[in-house]
């Protein structure tokens, strides 16, 4: 039973500051994901927690215990990292029961243990090889199979899949998913994904340059996102974000587009419309969105098609079987009730 609370952490490297007064809370048993774009502090976080790094101020807590200070191996954590962090003289057998040796559990347990975890990333027929001997996403296994071979007090993962190919990825994280229930160890879980972050996380905490942005559920985060960025990062494809000046009763896009749509205030806002909440508008007077096809791609399910608006450019995932011409007009109706409104400042 573990609960992680870091409270006013900072991390500066001479003047560059990484982390930025980062207050969070993670339960026992949950599953955190720390998602954001690359250098937004990320891994920096969680090598604090892990105990490489220092913050330069601010307090760490493992349950009441205030960790600052303290070394890496006495917190009992166990850690994945990018770069794998495997011994290169020592089997994929030897790596993954580094951990239990250290422990001196005795050799029979030892090995149904790394039977056992073995078997949860598809490597029990490579247990002979060597590091070198193997590819970069079976090597991503090894590491996941060692932090996995025991019951640590936390859980903490750095990108644990991004070299798996797409198919093992998938598995994985099932796999993960329901590891992470069945052991019930607090893990937190570095990604870039959002696929990754909203499967995996119970809450996803979501960051920019250091500074947290919105913590929440996945279903949240996509519903309810606190700000543009958040709004802009989670979703696939994206959420338009269309910059442009409310009035009493209208949205001007650029030079004078107008969006028929009721903005909640006048001045300057960027409304948010995710591509999948638009629909073609089939009788006049429907549509509350004008533009003119700029491209368009077939996908399997669904066509995407990109809009032009004055200078910006808005996604629409339409139906499979509806036809769209590059250069036409085109209609929409968006659906009120799903549109977001955010301040442009
Ligand atoms: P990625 O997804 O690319 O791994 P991240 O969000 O995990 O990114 P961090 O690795 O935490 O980002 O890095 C945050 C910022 O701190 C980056 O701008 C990085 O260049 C900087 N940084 C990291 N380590 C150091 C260091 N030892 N000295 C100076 N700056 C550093």
């Amino acid at each position: 039973m573990t609960t992680l609370r870091l409270q006013g952490i900072d991390k500066k490297w001479d003047g560059f500051h990484a982390v930025k007064n980062l207050d969070l809370q993670i339960e026992d048993r949950e599953f955190l994901v720390l998602l954001g774009p690359s250098g937004c502090g990320k891994t920096t976080t969680m090598r604090m927690i892990a105990g490489l790094e220092e913050p330069t101020s601010g307090d760490l807590y493992f349950d009441a215990q205030r960790v600052n200070g303290i070394a890496p191996r006495l917190r009992d954590v166990s850690m994945v990292f990018q770069n794998y962090g495997l011994y290169p003289h020592m089997t994929v057998r030897d790596n993954i029961a580094y951990p239990l040796k250290l422990r001196r559990q005795p050799a029979a347990e030892i090995e149904a243990a790394v039977q056992r975890a073995a078997g949860r990333v598809e490597l029990q027929h490579l247990l002979q090889r060597l590091p070198a001997e193997l590819s970069g996403g079976q090597r991503q296994r090894v590491a996941l199979a060692r932090s996995i071979v025991r019951k640590p007090r936390v859980f903490l993962m750095d990108e644990p899949l991004s070299n798996l190919d797409a198919k093992l990825r998938g598995t994985m994280r099932a796999e993960l998913r329901h590891l992470a229930r069945e052991l019930e160890v607090t893990t937190v879980y570095v990604t870039h994904d959002q696929v990754e972050a909203m499967t995996l996380a119970t809450r996803v905490a979501i960051m920019k340059e250091g500074v947290l942005q919105q913590i929440d559920t996945p279903e949240n985060i996509y519903n309810r996102p606190a700000n543009a960025f958040v709004a802009g990062f989670i979703g696939s494809p994206a959420m338009n974000l269309l910059h442009g000046d409310g009035d009493q009763e209208r949205f001007l896009v650029g030079g004078g587009h107008v969006v028929a749509v009721q903005p909640p205030r006048a001045g300057k806002l960027i409304l948010g419309v995710r591509p999948e909440d638009v629909q073609l508008a089939r009788e006049p007077g429907t549509a509350n969105l004008l533009g003119e096809v700029y491209a368009f791609e077939l996908l399997g399910d669904n066509t995407l098609v990109t809009v032009k608006l004055e200078g910006q450019y808005f996604v629409a995932k339409l139906e499979k079987g509806e036809r769209v011409k590059e250069c036409d007009p085109i209609a929409f109706c968006i659906r009120p009730k799903r549109l977001y409104w955010f301040d442009a400042e």
